[in-house]
């Protein structure tokens, strides 16, 4: 009948104009390539997709925590204990499956044949040493001050710098010059801060404070109920913002291949090294994560996956996994009737922890490196890589090329120059999209496979988060 279309189109139309947009942006794109704009002019017509950035990050830290804090405070702590081993151990069951990928796929393929002049060098990356690095990411598990973790991450650079010393010298010490300058080399320690929240602090904090908060049963009900508020007034704003994500993405995408350097130009060993990523991503999301989901559930992925379209899309359009938060929430909620109490609970920690595009990607370009230079890795230098890839994809933020930032520490844990970064730097912005759309995915899967696990907890049903409330 006339409203049953009407009712498929509503309940599809979120894919139906995602996909459009993505199409049309392309098209867009390669059209308007060759009136070669300027910097600015591209400034200004992406600025609908810049919008669409700025509109979804607004909402991740409200969403994140409110997510946390009443997901786990609705659960009792026995409960929450048991599902959180399960996510754990989803998490760290997929990320060594994805990191085996990238390591067996460059192996095999060996993209880094010849040299390494083929390259043109990019810009410079300071150096962080691997130690520095592990410790950051354990600081930042601990905020000092929560409201300065709401604006950024701490992270240390040990910068090397040439520093310029004048020397003004006395006339009474009767030497001839006034003064001189020296320059200097010297490691200088420079705590700085990353752009974008420090995810993984909120979410340590949300998690003891739910499970506080639960504990505290009618004495916690206000602060429960504050969050569970928030949550739900976020989710409306979400609704809204998700008509204007297809706009958004269209610029995105369009703005993108209107900037980006002239593909012909990228031959050899770089072409190969991109063909080699896409295909170990490629292997994990569409052969891997899938046939695990359907190992454990018995329901058909490819159906769960259609479910998840639009938060991919919008992962590909911002690659920013943090971004799509909000997006990723909906679909799994709304188009695959995912528990709340999981997605509230899995959601916000896998996209800040569970990273298996990006820790593919890590191993892979790492040994891609190791090709470059004619360096040959032993089998216990291939295992530090794997191990250093994982805690790279923890630490990495959920935001984009934030791979590439945490890539030093797997570099110089088996000693390979971390200047060398810049040889994938021009590749990078399409390949950060393509690890994006894989962490969301793996995210995505992890909840539908945490839910299945603990429908016996579930059964209980908690009538203000469960799935029996409807928002809207
Ligand atoms: N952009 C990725 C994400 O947000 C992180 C990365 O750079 O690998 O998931």
């Amino acid at each position: 009948t006339k409203d049953d279309m009407k009712r498929f189109f509503f309940k599809n139309a979120f894919v139906i104009l995602t996909v459009a947009a993505v199409i049309t942006g392309i098209i867009l794109g390669f059209a308007l390539r060759p009136y070669k704009m300027s910097y600015r002019e591209v400034k200004y017509f992406s600025f609908p997709g810049e919008l669409l950035m700025r509109m979804l990050q607004m909402l991740v830290l409200p969403l994140l925590v409110s997510s946390l804090i009443t997901g786990i405070a609705a659960l009792d702590s026995r409960a929450s204990g048991k599902m959180g081993m399960r996510a754990v151990i989803y998490y760290t069951t997929t990320t060594v499956i994805a990191v085996f990928i990238g390591i067996v796929m460059v192996l095999i393929i060996h993209p880094g044949k010849g040299s390494k002049d083929e390259f043109t060098k990019h810009q410079q990356i300071e150096q962080v040493s691997a130690a520095d690095a592990f410790l950051d990411l354990i600081r930042n598990m601990f905020p000092p001050n929560l409201v300065e973790a709401c604006t950024k991450q701490f992270k240390t650079q040990y910068a090397k710098r040439i520093i310029h010393v004048t020397v003004t010298v006395n006339d009474t010490m009767l030497l001839q010059n006034g003064t001189q300058q020296i320059a200097k080399e010297e490691m200088i320690p420079v705590p700085g801060a990353v752009n974008g929240i420090n995810a993984l602090g909120l979410v340590v904090f949300s998690i003891c404070f739910g499970l506080i908060i639960g504990n505290m049963r009618e004495q916690g009900k206000p602060l429960k109920d504050f969050f569970d508020c928030l949550n739900e007034a976020i989710m409306r704003l979400v609704a809204i913002i998700m008509w204007y994500a297809p706009i958004g993405i269209l610029f995105l995408i369009a703005g993108k291949i209107v900037e980006m350097d002239d593909i012909t130009t990228m031959g050899g060993q770089l072409g190969m090294y991109t063909v080699t990523v896409i295909s170990g991503l490629l292997f994990h999301a569409i052969v891997v994560l899938p046939t695990l989901y359907f190992i454990i559930t018995r329901k058909n992925p490819f159906v769960f996956i259609g479910g998840l379209l639009q938060a991919l899309i919008t992962a590909l359009g911002t690659s920013s996994s943090s971004a799509t938060l909000p997006i990723t929430f909906k679909c799994l909620e709304e188009n695959n009737n995912v528990d709340k109490r999981v997605t509230r609970f899995v959601l916000p920690v896998g996209a800040t922890i569970n990273m298996d595009g990006t820790a593919l990607y890590e191993a892979l370009a790492a040994i891609f490196i190791a090709q470059v230079n004619d360096y040959d890795l032993n089998f216990g230098q291939i295992l530090t890589i794997s191990i250093t890839a994982t805690a790279a994809s923890i630490g990495a933020a959920g935001i984009p090329q934030a791979g590439l930032v945490t890539m030093v520490i797997v570099l110089t844990s088996v000693g390979l120059p971390t200047d060398d970064i810049t040889l994938i730097i021009a590749v990078d912005w399409f390949l950060d999209r393509l690890r994006t759309t894989t962490n969301v995915l793996g995210d995505s899967i992890g909840a539908g496979i945490v839910e299945h696990l603990s429908r016996h907890e579930l059964r209980k049903k908690d009538p203000e988060v469960g799935n029996s409330v409807v928002v809207e």
